[in-house]
């Protein structure tokens, strides 16, 4: 179950925690979570899944994480196998209880490492694509061409051509430009390609503006011209149209939108089998399923995509009655990838520098003063900080049993002004302990989705390594970066081409 908290305390509190899974673990007293600066002194406190304190120490799938950090060139992320495993039966229950004939595919943009593919693929579920390279990845890890479908809006001859050698459950066509270009690929390597048609639901959704896929932006065809698509792909003769694909976005808190992007699905499926007389195998309804990124229920407000507080069984009763009320028969797919991993990492950093710099006034007066923190940790570690302005609590590990008491601004390390951390709540501020100094180690929680994926090497700095915690020790998953790394492309002289 994910943890999502209810309850705020109107002070410090102690709250006993024994993580669910695995491992031997202790009793422990946590002060995690952020304190709202509108209500100083009141603790909203909470605990995140698998994290625990022991000696002080945060700990993260009983590891110590500030143990690790001595070993360990920050800032590096550390997952959590069990907590894979748990999201993937949350979800995969939610709907299967409900819809048996629902089928998870993750969505391996959301964290393509190959081991969290290979976590997936333990757990059982399938796998989403969207581009050559994913294809490749999941090829890699064993996924079998049944287990892969392929989404994207540009995909290439040589991407098609992939999917349709290894013969995978779905290429996504996004456009009637594309069908004819699967068509084409197809014939000339002589297999037939099985397609689903993506079609823009024109949904609206409470989220970031950014992650809004159903509204007349780049993604599938209008609802009125589906139809015609079908049409053509069903008298191309290597095509074989198995289902439609809708996905409405990302980090969507309410369930509403799933059920009319649905309702809508189920009117087209119906017409279309109408149409041309054959049933169509599956409906395809993306990901989107949100995590919570803030810990206090009672502070959500609608229109804020960070509190989640809906759970994977509410998507599904909405979802799965509908399907099983007009089309019992229909396969169910469902895209989640945030909802699989974000949880399940922490990213974790130290701090390097500090200062205080003075608060002015419009007359340039003093006013008070701010506390900076500058950690090693910027928007080339967590591109969506800068890109989508997202929220990571942080949580100190160093002083796990201090209260956060005191209000920080933290920045990264490169040169750009860009390079904030933004605050508890989208505040500027986030809470820690008083203390909080140079060579504290700091984590972000919730950033297992999005960010092993976009990390970047702005600035001459070596991308950051990823560990996990399996069956009780600390594997390597993803090497950090040398320097050597930042010029392994280069070539230095330059060659003639
Ligand atoms: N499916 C498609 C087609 C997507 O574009 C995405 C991401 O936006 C997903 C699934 C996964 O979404 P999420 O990570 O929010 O579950």
């Amino acid at each position: 179950m994910k943890a999502v908290a209810r309850w705020s305390l109107p002070v410090w509190a102690l709250v006993s925690v024994t993580p669910l899974l695995g491992l031997r673990r202790r009793p422990a007293e946590v002060y995690l979570g952020a304190l709202n600066p509108l209500k100083r002194g009141s603790l909203v406190n909470t605990h995140g899944p698998h994290l625990s304190t022991r000696d002080g120490h945060l700990c993260f799938d009983d590891v110590d994480l500030v143990e690790l950090a001595e070993r360990l060139p920050t800032p590096f992320f550390v997952y959590s196998a069990g907590r894979i495993a748990e999201n993937v039966a949350t979800l995969r229950d939610a709907f299967q209880s409900r819809h048996p004939k629902t089928e998870v595919f993750f969505a391996s943009k959301a964290c393509s490492a190959l081991w969290v593919l290979e976590q997936v693929k333990k757990a059982g579920v399938s796998v989403e694509v969207n581009s050559g390279g994913e294809l490749w990845k999941a090829l890699r890890v064993g996924f079998t061409g049944g287990q892969i479908v392929f989404n994207g809006v540009a995909k290439t001859r040589g991407e098609i051509e992939a999917a349709v050698t290894a013969g995978i459950r779905a290429i996504v066509v996004d456009s009637f430009r594309e069908l004819e270009r699967v068509n084409e690929v197809a014939t000339d390597v002589g297999r037939p390609a099985d397609v689903a048609l993506r079609i823009d639901v024109r949904v609206p959704t409470e989220t970031h503006p950014e992650m809004r896929t159903a509204h007349g932006g780049k993604f599938g065809v209008d609802l009125i011209d589906a139809a015609e698509l079908f049409a053509n792909a069903c008298s191309l003769g290597p095509v074989k149209v198995r289902g439609l694909h809708l996905h409405i976005g990302s980090q969507i808190t309410s369930v509403e939108p799933y059920g009319r992007a649905v309702e809508k699905a189920l009117d087209l499926v119906e017409q279309l089998e109408a149409s041309c007389g054959e049933p169509l195998d599956f409906l395809d309804i993306g990901g989107g399923y949100p995590v919570p990124y803030v810990d206090a229920a009672d502070a959500c407000d609608a229109a804020d995509y960070f509190c989640a507080t809906t759970m994977p069984h509410d998507y599904a009763e909405a979802i799965c009655a509908l399907v099983g009320a007009r089309c019992p028969d229909l396969t169910l797919f469902i895209e989640p990838g945030r909802y699989v991993v974000a949880d399940a990492a922490v990213l974790v950093s130290r701090v390097e520098s500090e200062k205080r710099k003075r608060l002015l006034d419009a007359s340039d007066h003093p006013v008070g003063d701010e506390h900076w923190l500058l950690l090693d940790c910027g928007y080339h570690t967590l591109l969506e900080a800068a890109v989508m302005q997202w929220r990571y609590r942080t949580v100190s590990a160093s002083r796990a049993g201090e209260p956060p008491d005191a209000s920080f601004r933290l920045g990264g390390p490169l040169c750009d002004s860009a390079d904030v951390h933004i605050g508890d709540r989208g505040t500027l501020y986030s809470r820690l302990p008083l203390a909080t100094s140079i060579g504290d180690v700091i984590v972000f929680r919730d950033v297992g989705a999005y960010a092993l994926d976009t990390m970047t090497q702005y600035n001459g700095r070596p991308r950051a390594g990823a560990y996990a915690v399996e069956d009780g020790r600390v594997v390597v998953i993803l090497r950090p970066e040398t320097n050597e790394d930042l010029v392994a492309q280069d070539v230095w002289p330059a060659e003639p081409l």
